[in-house]
């Protein structure tokens, strides 16, 4: 495995790859690498011959109040793992390297990214849609490996990758939790015992919603009292955003027809913890409202 640094590194390596015949994925992170990013990394090796990993935390992504600086960072670990895992290329650009200047370049994603996350971190997606912009640009993969827990991140890249015309597929691997259903985020690491006991309530509480609508419930104001009801029962837990909405508009869905997105954002101590399901409501279930 080799640790790359520059641009000019990864356009070399690029360059050899591409005339080996060699397939490229990437897989996009900020490290502090956990066993949900591993399952991409693996997701990444079945469909490609050469891995890249990107670890890279990236400043446009964040707020001006929000923990960039503090967010955990343990490049010599990531390699380990990731070495482990049989990756070929590690590329961990410095911030300068990315961005030798304040960008005047920004990615917009006509009011798709003021939603749900959105709405507490109105620029935070179009960090991610430059710096994955520059990422594909740079490695030029031919296939870019995602997580679901960020269902609105894959949304956001899938149109960015379509509308930019990226040459890349976009894959999308399912949310990996801990085992009382608490999905795995680096920002699990700033929770205390109790907050950590109180945050198996977030996918709990989505699983009741998504319960309910397997059940026959088609009202999306009523699944939303579930998701709220469900957060506020924890005193630990302060919601952030709880909707039940429309898969490619992300608008709030009114008569549940089609599949819609559950997603909820809450403030733990420290952290802040998001989480989601698709659901798409069966034939066979009875209207209840
Ligand atoms: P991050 O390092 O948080 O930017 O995440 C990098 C990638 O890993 C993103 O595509 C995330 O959606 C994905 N990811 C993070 N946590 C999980 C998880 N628990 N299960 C699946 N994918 C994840």
């Amino acid at each position: 495995m080799e640790i790359l640094t520059t641009i000019a590194q990864c356009r070399d390596h690029r360059l050899s790859d591409r005339a080996a015949g060699r397939r490229v994925a990437l897989v996009p992170t900020m490290g502090f690498l956990h066993e949900g990013h591993l399952e991409l990394v693996r997701r990444a090796r079945e469909v490609a011959d050469s891995v890249w990993v990107s670890i890279f935390v990236n400043p446009t992504q964040f707020g001006p109040h929000e923990d960039f600086e503090s967010y955990p960072r343990e490049l010599k670990k990531d390699a380990e793992l990731l070495a482990h895992e049989g990756v070929d290329i590690v590329f961990a650009p410095t911030t300068e390297e990315i961005y030798p200047r304040d960008p005047i370049v920004q990615i917009g994603f006509s009011g798709l990214e003021r939603k749900l996350c959105g709405t507490d971190r109105p620029t935070h997606f179009a960090g991610v849609g430059l710096v994955v912009s520059q990422l594909f640009n740079v490695i030029q993969p031919d296939r870019g490996i995602f997580g679901q827990k960020d269902a609105q991140q894959v949304l956001l890249i899938r149109r960015l990758a379509n509308e930019l015309h990226f040459p890349v597929e976009i894959i999308v691997v399912p949310t990996v939790r801990e085992s009382d259903g608490l999905a795995m985020s680096s920002r699990n690491a700033y929770l205390t015992p109790q907050e950590r006991t109180a945050a198996s309530t977030i996918y709990a509480t989505v699983c009741k919603a998504r319960d309910a609508i397997e059940a026959g419930e088609v009202c999306g104001e009523a699944v939303r009292r579930i998701l709220i009801t469900g957060i506020r029962s924890e005193e630990l837990l302060e919601l952030q955003y709880a909707e039940c909405v429309d898969v490619e508009t992300l608008e709030r869905t009114e008569m549940i027809s089609g599949s819609v997105l559950l997603a909820v954002a809450v403030r733990v101590g420290k952290s802040r913890l998001i989480d989601n399901v698709t659901v798409t409501p069966s034939a066979t279930a009875e209207g209840t409202t």
